[in-house]
């Protein structure tokens, strides 16, 4: 069972690729591994008028190369989501959400020399939570 759970978590690791990302001004800079397989359209109040094409991953797969402090955190309703922003541009790069704080979803607009239109959308229903 170990040498099999081994070979798994090798295959989902060659399918990860680092993407490097921004806010608009270039303030905010982050590296992120992923598997693009699929981008998430969510249709709560922030993400309808953000316009964001989300994708969730491990805490340990996003690399800040700007701080947080530096940004704006802006929490909200439950206030267990964490939305940090660029205070100089208003970009959303990132955030932790509700129903996973622990992960990260990243707004894949942010993401260099990713063909957005290429992606499989999933759509989710953050409107329907309470
Ligand atoms: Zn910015």
């Amino acid at each position: 069972m170990a040498i099999l759970s081994l070979v798994v978590d090798q295959q989902e690791q060659e399918l990860k690729e680092v993407y490097k990302g921004s806010c608009h001004c270039g303030s905010v800079q982050f590296e992120v591994k992923m598997d693009l397989d699929h981008v998430r359209v969510c249709d709560c109040t922030l993400c309808r008028k953000r316009g964001a094409l989300n994708h969730r991953v491990e805490a340990s797969d996003l690399t800040l190369l700007t701080s947080l402090g530096d940004m704006t955190l802006y929490q909200w309703h439950t206030k267990t989501a964490k939305d940090y922003f660029c205070p100089t541009c208003g970009m959303l790069p990132f955030r932790h959400p509700r129903t996973a704080p622990e992960l990260w979803t990243i707004n894949v607009r942010c993401l260099d020399d990713v063909d957005l239109d290429s992606i499989p959308i999933q759509r989710v229903y953050g409107s329907k939570l309470d």
